[in-house]
């Protein structure tokens, strides 16, 4: 699965600098998740960082990229060019 950024979000910008994938940037109103760059941290980390260190809890699923394990792992090989 990619994850998504509610409205809930207070543009505080500590998730941007955790994404080890450069998922997240400053979009016109709130920040947002590139879902072609989300892997949820698989490759990288045990649980998605950006979750990890939001104060306000609001990063979800997004239920319109729900993927499993070995996909999200396909797609951090294509991230790192290890395809
Ligand atoms: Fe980036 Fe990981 Fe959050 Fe996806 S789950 S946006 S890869 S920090
Ligand atoms: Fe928004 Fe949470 Fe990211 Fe801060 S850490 S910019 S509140 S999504």
């Amino acid at each position: 699965m990619a994850l998504l950024i509610t409205d809930q979000c207070i543009n505080c910008d500590v998730c941007e600098q955790e994404c080890p994938n450069q998922a997240i940037t400053q979009g016109d109103e709130i920040f947002v998740i590139d879902p072609d760059r989300c892997t949820e941290c698989v490759g990288h980390y045990d649980r998605p960082q950006c979750i990890e260190h939001c104060p306000v809890d609001c990063i979800i699923v997004n239920p319109e990229r729900v993927e499993g394990p070995d996909a999200l792992l396909a797609k951090y090989r294509g991230l790192m060019g290890r395809l």
